[in-house]
C-alpha cells in the first residue's frame, strides 16, 4: 500500500445515471483542488432506469453541500416538497387503514416524547392514544397540503425532502459537473483491461479506444459492469427477505393551479403497493410488486384501475429489480455506486441517501487513510450496515401487515427470514420489555432512529388486545392535545402551492 499525498490522479466513471452524476458532482467538490480529472462515459443504447423521484432529507444536504439554491435546482427538475410518505392499505383494521411517516424536527421533541410514552401504556395492554398521525408537525403539514417552509424564519424547521423527475435531475446535474470541467463521453463499455492484480487499468469501446485511469467508479445501474461482471465482487440477494422484484410505472397528468400535494403516498395493492409521487408537471405513478405472485400485465391492469381515467393513453413502462447489494462496494481501485453496488426496493426512497452515504464516506476515508485504500475494509463493512439496517426497516412493513386479501400478504406476514436486529426489535417491543434500551444499543445498525421505529410499529398497530375496554384511556398525553399543537404550530407554515409559486417565481 503507497501513501500518496493526494486522490488520483485520473478517475473514469461509467454510467450516466443518477448515481453518475450524483458521484461526479461530490468528487470534482472534494477533489478539484487537487487536480484530480473526472471523466464520464455512458452508453448511448442502454437507457438510464427513468424511476427515482422521491428523496430522504438527507438530498437538502447535496444541493447545501454543492452551494446549489432550490430556487436554481428546483425548477429545472420539476421538483415539489415532500414532508413524509403516507400509508394506507397496509391494513385491514379500519383503525390503522393509514399511517404517516414524517420528516421530524424538534419541533416534535415534546409531542413524539408524549406518543413515545403513551405506546410503552399501550404495549402493555392498556387503553392509549399512539395513532402517530396526530403527534407530528410534518404530518398536519402534508394533511394541510403545506409546504415545510415557515412564513416568518423560526429557530427550528422540520426536515424534509423532495420530489423530482429523475430524468431532469441527472440533465441538471449533468450540465453543472460539464461546466466545471468534468469531461463527459457517450460509448458503450464492451470490455474491461486488469493488471495481473486485478486492478482495473482501462475501459473499452469501440467509440473511445482504451480509457485509462487510476480509479474506476461502477455507476452502470443493474448490470454491475466492474464490479459483479469484471471483478467478480459476490452479489448478495435480499429476496428472501423482500418478495418484491418488478415495477411497472405510468405517468398522469397533474390539474394546474390545484393544490399540489406534499406528501408521497404508498398505497398498499393486492401484490404490493403503489407509488404515487406529485411533480408540478404530472404524477409519478408506479406499481411494485413480486413477479411470483403477479404477472407483469395483470400489476399494469391493477396499477391503471386505480389510476383511472387519468391513465388513459399513458405509456406503461416495466421494469425488474435486483434487490440485495454487493458484499464489497469498494474494491481494487473500483467503487460501485447506485444500482451496481445494490438496490433495496423503494418504499422509503432510500436509494440517493444511500448513493450519497457512500460518495461521501468514500471520500472520507481515502482521505483519512492518506489516499490509500487502509479503510476499504472498513468502508464496505459501514456500508452493508447502511444497506441492511434500510433493509430491515423496509421489511417491516411487510412483516407488520395485516391484509388477508392475498397469498402475497400472507407469505409476508409469516416470512421467516428477518434479520437477527429486526426479530429482537419485534420481541422486545412485543413482550413490553425496555424498547428505549434496545433503540440505543442498536443504535449504529438500525439507520433508522427512534420516532421512526414508533412511527411504523404503532402506525401498523402491533399491539395486544387492550385488556379491558372499558378502562379510561392512560395516555400521558391525550392525542387531542397534541393535535391542536400541531395545528397551530402549522399555522405558521405557507402553503405548498405559495411556496412553490415563490420558487419558481425566483428562477
Ligand atoms: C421502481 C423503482 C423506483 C425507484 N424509486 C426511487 C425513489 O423514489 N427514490 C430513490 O432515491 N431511488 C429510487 N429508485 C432508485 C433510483 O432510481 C436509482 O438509485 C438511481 O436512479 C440511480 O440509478 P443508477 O444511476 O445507479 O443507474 P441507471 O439509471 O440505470 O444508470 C446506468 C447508467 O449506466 C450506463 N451504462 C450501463 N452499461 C454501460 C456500458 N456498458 N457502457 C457505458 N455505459 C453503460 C447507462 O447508459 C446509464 O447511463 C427507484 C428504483 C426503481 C427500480
Amino acid at each position: 500500500m503507497q501513501n500518496n499525498t493526494k486522490p488520483p490522479r485520473k478517475i473514469v466513471i461509467v454510467g450516466g445515471g443518477t448515481a453518475g452524476w450524483m458521484t461526479a458532482s461530490l468528487l470534482q467538490h472534494a477533489w478539484n483542488k487537487y487536480g484530480t480529472e473526472i471523466t464520464l462515459i455512458e452508453s448511448a443504447d442502454i437507457d438510464t432506469i427513468g424511476v427515482g423521484e422521491g428523496s430522504t432529507p438527507y438530498l437538502k444536504t447535496f444541493f447545501t453541500k454543492l452551494n446549489i439554491e432550490e430556487s436554481e435546482w428546483m425548477p429545472a427538475c420539476h421538483a415539489t416538497y415532500k414532508c413524509g410518505i403516507s400509508f394506507p392499505n397496509w391494513s385491514s383494521d379500519s383503525e390503522y387503514n393509514n399511517y404517516f411517516h414524517p420528516f421530524f424536527s424538534p419541533l416534535d421533541l415534546k409531542s413524539g416524547n408524549a406518543l413515545f410514552d403513551n405506546c410503552c401504556i399501550r404495549r402493555r395492554g392498556h387503553p392509549a392514544d399512539t395513532h402517530p398521525n396526530d403527534f407530528f408537525v410534518s404530518a398536519t403539514l402534508a394533511r394541510r397540503q403545506l409546504s415545510p417552509i415557515p412564513k416568518k424564519k423560526m429557530p427550528f424547521i422540520p426536515d424534509y425532502g423532495y420530489h423530482f423527475d429523475a430524468a431532469l435531475l441527472g440533465q441538471f446535474l449533468k450540465k453543472r459537473a460539464v461546466s466545471l470541467g468534468i469531461t463527459y463521453l457517450v460509448g458503450t463499455i464492451d470490455s474491461v483491461a486488469q493488471h495481473d492484480n486485478g486492478e482495473i487499468c482501462g475501459l473499452s469501446s469501440k467509440e473511445h479506444g482504451l480509457l485509462t485511469g487510476d480509479f474506476f467508479i461502477d455507476c452502470s445501474g443493474f448490470s454491475g459492469l466492474l464490479i459483479n461482471k469484471a471483478l467478480k465482487e459476490k452479489f448478495i440477494s435480499f429476496k428472501e427477505n423482500l418478495f418484491n422484484d418488478a415495477a411497472v410505472a405510468i405517468p398522469t397528468p397533474i390539474e394546474p393551479n390545484k393544490n399540489i400535494p406534499s406528501e408521497t403516498v404508498s398505497k398498499a395493492l393486492s401484490n404490493g403497493w403503489m407509488w404515487k409521487i406529485p411533480l408540478v408537471s404530472r404524477y409519478g405513478n408506479g406499481y411494485v410488486y413480486s413477479s411470483k405472485y403477479i404477472s407483469a400485465q395483470a400489476a399494469e391492469n391493477e396499477l391503471r384501475q386505480h389510476l383511472g381515467e387519468s391513465a388513459k393513453g399513458m405509456p406503461a413502462r416495466h421494469i425488474k429489480m435486483r434487490v440485495g447489494r454487493v458484499e464489497k462496494h469498494w474494491s481494487h481501485n473500483c467503487l460501485a455506486i447506485g444500482l451496481s453496488q445494490g438496490f433495496i426496493e423503494p418504499l422509503e426512497a432510500t436509494a440517493l441517501m444511500l448513493i450519497q452515504l457512500s460518495i461521501e464516506h468514500f471520500i472520507h476515508n481515502y482521505e483519512k487513510g492518506q489516499h490509500t485504500n487502509k479503510y476499504r475494509p472498513a468502508y464496505n463493512k459501514r456500508i452493508n450496515e447502511f444497506f441492511d439496517g434500510v433493509r430491515d426497516y423496509v421489511v417491516t412493513h411487510y412483516k407488520l401487515n395485516q391484509r388477508n386479501d392475498s397469498e402475497y400478504w400472507r407469505a409476508n406476514r409469516n416470512n421467516s427470514h428477518i434479520s437477527k436486529n429486526l426479530k429482537q426489535l419485534l420481541q422486545v417491543w412485543d413482550d413490553g420489555s425496555d424498547f428505549e434500551a434496545l433503540l440505543t444499543k442498536q443504535t449504529k445498525s438500525l439507520v433508522y432512529l427512534r420516532p421512526s421505529w414508533y412511527c411504523i410499529l404503532a402506525g401498523m398497530g402491533r399491539f395486544p388486545p387492550v385488556d379491558n375496554p372499558n378502562m379510561v384511556k392512560f395516555s400521558a398525553t391525550p392525542a387531542d392535545k397534541v393535535r391542536l399543537y400541531c395545528e397551530s404550530v402549522s399555522q405558521q407554515f405557507v402553503s405548498h402551492q405559495t411556496q412553490l409559486k415563490r420558487i419558481y417565481g425566483a428562477s
